[in-house]
């Protein structure tokens, strides 16, 4: 009985092991097609100004659908872009879009956005990042200090002194680095201290748990202070309650992004959320 069990079990084991590898095969499928078929979406999530709510930038979020058209969750499917060496022609048509949509916006008047777009660590490693990051750059006409570019502090700690040369020639184009989910890694405060690093984003994480969790409220201002004496920007990711606003506001926290405003939109959407009065 307990043989028959065991059986079992390892029979179970392997019918999730090879409906996972299907599932994961088939979001790779589904990756390759989106990229033929530009079936890929950009969405834009508003950052706020903390005191005023005002919009002060915006970041890119990518978007796909299933087959059926469910979406999936760029949780799942980036890490799998990442492991079939796909993520650097899906990060390269994020960067296209997203400089694009910008250069539309600036057009229209708003000068004062800044666009920030996630880059994963393979992306950001490849030989020619930054020689065609410079390109789009000069294409679009987007001046580099309206781009912002989101490393997470795993990525930037792995090979911190491998990274400096690479960081400074993305600084060198005027385009801000910032240092995505802060506070979920182990980042090293000397190596923070010698990147160009021009903000932090405090991790959704320790959001969730203000203005009442000690634990969050203790992370939130130490994040807050380091900032503060090393002369970073800092934007809290996830606010969703007005009392984590209030709470963020008033430690000193400068700009938020969260469902409390908005959560990422399509290009028209989000549009529609700038008024004029607020472009330059
Ligand atoms: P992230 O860069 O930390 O992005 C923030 C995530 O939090 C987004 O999830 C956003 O929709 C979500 N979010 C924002 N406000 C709230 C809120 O108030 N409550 C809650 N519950 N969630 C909120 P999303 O779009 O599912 O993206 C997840 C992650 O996937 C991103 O985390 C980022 O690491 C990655 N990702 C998304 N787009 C791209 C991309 O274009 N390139 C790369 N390399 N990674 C991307
Ligand atoms: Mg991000
Ligand atoms: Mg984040
Ligand atoms: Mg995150």
């Amino acid at each position: 009985e307990a043989k028959k069990k065991g059986r079992n079990r390892v029979c179970w084991f392997e019918e999730a092991l090879a409906s996972e590898t299907t599932a994961r095969r088939r979001i790779e499928l589904r990756i390759r097609d989106a990229l033929k078929e530009n079936a890929f979406e950009l969405h834009y999530q508003p950052v706020n100004d903390a005191r005023t709510g005002r919009i002060v930038g915006a970041e890119a979020l990518l978007r796909l659908r299933d087959a059926q058209g469910s979406p999936i969750s760029p949780a799942r499917f980036i890490p799998i872009a990442e492991q079939t060496g796909l993520i650097e022609q899906v990060g390269e048509w994020v960067l296209d879009t997203g400089l694009r949509q910008l250069a539309a916006w600036r057009a229209e008047g708003h000068l004062n956005l800044r666009l920030a777009i996630n880059i994963s660590g393979t992306h950001f490693g490849s030989p020619r990042f930054v020689e065609r990051l410079s390109s789009r750059l000069r294409e679009t006409g987007v001046p580099g200090n309206a781009l912002e570019l989101e490393l997470t502090e795993g990525v930037l700690m792995a090979d911190a002194d491998g990274n400096i040369s690479t960081l400074a020639r993305i600084a060198a184009l005027g385009v801000a680095l910032a240092v995505d989910d802060f506070g979920t890694g182990y980042s090293s405060l000397a190596y923070l201290k010698q990147l160009p690093i021009h903000r932090l984003k405090i991790d959704r994480s320790f959001v969730q748990g203000l203005p009442v969790h000690p634990g969050d409220i203790a992370i939130t201002r130490s994040i807050l202070h380091l900032a503060q004496t090393f002369g970073f920007e800092v934007t809290a990711e996830g606010v969703e309650t007005q009392a984590q606003l209030d709470f963020l506001r008033d430690a000193g926290c400068p700009a938020v992004q969260g469902y409390l405003f908005s959560p990422a939109r399509a290009a028209a959407d989000f549009a529609a959320l700038l008024a004029p009065e607020f472009s330059a």
